[in-house]
């Protein structure tokens, strides 16, 4: 498709890419003093833990599968993956450190009763990366930021560079000095709409990717494969479909818009989260007194609220007539896992604050509540699967009650799993995570 990391290949590896922090640089034009199109080569992403790499920028979806190399035969979940700004530098960075160091060091680790394909097996374990590691943190943080510039810069260089001179997909005898003129000769000549120029970024690219298309007989806005050139440009003119599919996500790279920074709810440290579990726990206006301090009996907190009751039953009516959010029926059909995540994807959301039912961000607690209530939103959209992540495995709260009463619900297929017995949630959080590491770099780093 493009030739124009051909160079950069034959000089990775090696020395050079020892000298940099987040993996070999990106030679993107050779000897030229064009800025680059990525921040590392994101044509062969490496294994965080083995040899195998991934072209990032294949129609079939190189992250998706490095993702589920890594979940599948690492056993290792990237939380909030869509939220990191450039997943390869990510994947360099992280296969620094586990080289150096064990995966213990900087993940949460727990213990399940299934295989990664879904068989049931007894305690094995499984590893999240997060940004509750300080060193994840900042990454993401700085992944951000350089790619953000990155993109800013490439586009106001391809917005006025005039050695561009390509010659147009349709006729022949038209050469574009810009890309702006390129993108515009393509629709005013030929009515094919790649977006206006001014919002576009990575040109190159994304014109290689619609000739490409166009070359092997593939409509660009339906996807559906034809058996002629004539036939295919028929379709694409008759149809309206001489533009680029705005589904497909594959796409979204070459829109400014979709680097814009988006809101970030703030970073609770790991010492400071246990304190917010723990408040959550005994910050109570029910009948729960000082008797529950005894330790016979503990307290679960609300998924929407503070409010705490020793009995998960009263919890529940608690939801119902607070939020009108029916766990039960919500969980009805679901295995005993499935309930789990769902239980730490509530949990989760509710404390970076975005809606459990649309995703949506909300900038604090309050206008969250609001924004569930005005919308009937404190339901789970079950299609959508955001829920259905392995991340949410792992415990939001490490000390989340409402887990440990999720096995009382009866639900004959699960009663392989609880006669295996240990159903462990939680295998200690934060042992892996060095408190003063983290304290000591947050204060290196303020945003
Ligand atoms: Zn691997
Ligand atoms: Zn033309
Ligand atoms: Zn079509
Ligand atoms: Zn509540
Ligand atoms: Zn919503």
């Amino acid at each position: 498709m493009s030739t124009q990391l051909s160079n950069a290949n034959d000089e990775e590896g090696g020395e050079a890419s020892k000298s940099t922090i987040i993996g070999p640089l990106n030679f993107t034009k050779d000897s030229s003093t064009d800025p680059p199109t990525s921040l590392v080569d994101e044509r062969a992403v490496p294994c965080m833990f083995c040899s195998n790499t991934y072209d990032f920028h294949t129609p079939d979806n190189g992250s998706d599968q490095c993702l589920a190399h890594l979940y599948l035969v690492h056993r290792l979940v990237v939380a909030d993956v869509k939220e990191i700004a450039c997943l390869p530098s990510y994947c360099y960075y992280w296969k620094e450190k586990f080289a150096q160091e064990p995966v213990e060091k900087y993940c949460s680790s727990m213990l399940l009763n299934q295989l990664p394909d879904g068989t049931s097996s007894p305690n094995e374990k499984y590893f999240l990366l997060s940004d509750v590691e300080p060193l994840d943190y900042e990454l993401r943080q700085r992944l951000r930021r350089e790619k953000l510039e990155l993109v800013l810069t490439r586009h106001q260089f391809e917005r006025t560079d005039r050695n561009f001179n390509r010659g147009c997909l349709y006729c022949r005898d038209y050469r574009a000095e810009t890309r702006p003129e390129f993108v515009s000769h393509l629709y005013t000549k030929h009515f094919l709409l790649l977006g206006k120029p001014e919002h576009l970024v990575f040109v190159d690219e994304l014109i290689e990717i619609v000739q490409d298309k166009l070359n092997r007989l593939i409509c660009l806005f339906c996807e559906k494969l034809f058996k002629d050139r004539p036939t295919l440009k028929e379709h694409m003119r008759k149809k309206g479909h001489k533009r680029i599919n705005p589904d497909n996500h594959y796409y979204d790279r070459f829109f400014l818009v979709n680097y814009r920074l988006k809101q970030k709810p703030e970073y609770v440290p790991i010492a400071k989260r246990k304190e917010e579990s723990r408040v959550f726990a005994s910050d109570s206006d029910s009948d729960s007194d000082w008797s529950d301090w005894n330790g016979e009996e503990q307290t679960t907190t609300c998924l929407f609220c503070t409010h705490a009751e020793a009995n998960v039953d009263t919890l529940k009516r608690h939801m119902v007539a607070k939020h009108t959010f029916d766990f039960d029926q919500t969980v009805a059909d679901m295995s005993f896992y499935q309930r789990v995540k769902v239980v730490n994807f509530i949990r989760r959301q509710m404390h970076i604050r975005k809606c459990i039912a649309c995703g949506e961000q909300c900038p604090d607690y309050e206008s969250l509540c609001k924004h569930l209530a005005e919308l009937d939103h404190f339901r789970l959209d079950k299609e959508a699967g955001a829920w259905d992540q392995p991340e949410y495995f792992f415990p939001t709260y490490e000390d989340d009650q409402f887990l440990c009463h999720l096995e009382e619900v009866d639900n004959e297929r699960d009663e392989l799993s609880q006669e295996e017995g240990s159903i462990v949630i939680s295998e200690s959080v934060t042992a892996s995570i060095n408190l003063d590491a983290e304290s000591l770099s947050l204060e290196n780093f303020k945003l």
